[in-house]
């Protein structure tokens, strides 16, 4: 495992599932969606599904390995140590990891959150710790979306447990995100078009809603287990 928070790093008691996502290394490989395209029906289509995982998320991973095959020094990096020290990759492939490492990335998270079979809402610990955050598990959801809803253009929102270990609501740009900030992303949603346009059009905050009735808390629970 690799983390560099040290204070959630003496915590930590096993490899969890997003230590394999921060640890895999060049040649990057499409992850398995881990269900059918159809399986999130009828909140997020099928259609939207099967492009986004086997063209969108497929060409950041060719686009990553493409830029890291010509610097040998960087094959064994793993992916999370990339997306932290950008400024010491090579000025030529600086842009184009951020985006597509980064894009891998969050797309491999966002496609483990999406398991279907999980509870509608937190529990236990992660709950707790929601609503001593913001007031309560509604009021979190509130914040999400308005930050989901908010974000101009294309990016991300995000529920991540912060360097001093509280929990913290933002947005990223584009294919940024948490963990290139020292921050450990626990809830993920793509809020690029991509991600809606073709059931959901325009209705960003329709789809933003849409996303807690496939969010798995049970994923997002174990995350923040493993991170404390
Ligand atoms: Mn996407």
């Amino acid at each position: 495992m690799r983390i560099i928070i040290p204070a959630l790093t003496l915590c930590l008691t096993r490899e969890s599932d997003m230590d394999k996502l921060l640890d895999q290394t060049y040649p990057f490989q499409l992850p398995a969606l881990g269900f059918a395209y159809d399986a999130l029906e009828p909140h997020f289509d099928a259609r939207t599904m099967e492009i986004h995982h086997s063209k969108h998320h497929a060409a950041y991973v060719n686009n990553l390995n493409a830029a890291i095959e010509k610097h040998p020094h960087l094959h064994g990096v793993p992916l999370g140590d990339l997306l932290r020290n950008l400024p010491s990759l090579p000025a030529e492939i600086q842009a184009t990891v951020r985006n597509n490492g980064g894009g891998h990335f969050n797309h491999a998270l966002f496609w483990q959150l999406l398991q279907p079979g999980g509870p509608a809402a937190p529990g236990g610990e992660l709950r707790q710790a929601i609503d001593a955050a913001f007031g309560s598990f509604g009021a979190f959801q509130e914040k999400f979306a308005q930050a989901a809803a908010t974000r101009f253009g294309s990016g991300w929102a995000w529920l991540a447990v912060d360097a001093f270990g509280r929990l913290q609501v933002l947005s990223t740009a584009n294919q940024d995100g948490p963990q290139m900030d020292g921050m450990v992303p626990i809830v993920g949603l793509d809020v690029w078009e991509h991600a809606y346009y073709l059931k959901f059009q325009n209705r960003r905050p329709e789809y933003v809603q849409t996303f807690w009735n496939v969010l798995n808390w049970d994923v997002v629970n174990g995350w923040f287990t493993a991170r404390r």
